[in-house]
């Protein structure tokens, strides 16, 4: 993710004047809201392996919208969450937590969670923003 690579073939994704594609799916707690709320776990995608990305991830499967992303923050990680414990830390959760939550130093992170801060619609076959 921090290097900007495809999450399906882990080359370069792909990247044009108007930013960097992503495909974001609906919240599966919160179908329909999207897109609002932009954190996301889930890397940018290259474009041959876009449409894969759709078919091959669920989270993706059942509705996404295409962005080109300009701006981005690292705003957190998503992983294993524990709390201090004796003899040994208590696993609490599975959950993402922000870099700046006293809790951050108690999770084992898996994925780093990015903001999409600046971004636009787009279609995947032209990278044109569509409005
Ligand atoms: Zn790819």
């Amino acid at each position: 993710m921090a290097g900007l690579l495809c999450q399906v073939c882990g080359g370069p994704a792909d990247r044009n004047e108007n930013g960097v594609l992503w495909r974001i799916g609906d919240a599966p707690d919160a179908p329909g809201s999207w897109p609002q709320g932009l954190e996301t776990a889930h890397p940018p995608v290259c474009q041959p392996c876009a449409d894969l990305s759709v078919r091959a991830c669920p989270h993706l499967r059942q509705r996404f919208v295409a962005l080109r992303v300009r701006s981005w923050t690292q705003a957190g990680v998503h992983g294993a969450l524990y709390r201090p414990g004796c003899p040994d830390p208590v696993l609490t959760d599975a959950t993402g937590i922000p870099f700046d939550h006293p809790a951050v130093q108690w999770i084992i992170a898996s994925q780093l969670i990015v903001r999409l801060d600046r971004f636009t619609f787009t279609h995947i076959a032209t990278g044109t923003p569509d409005g």
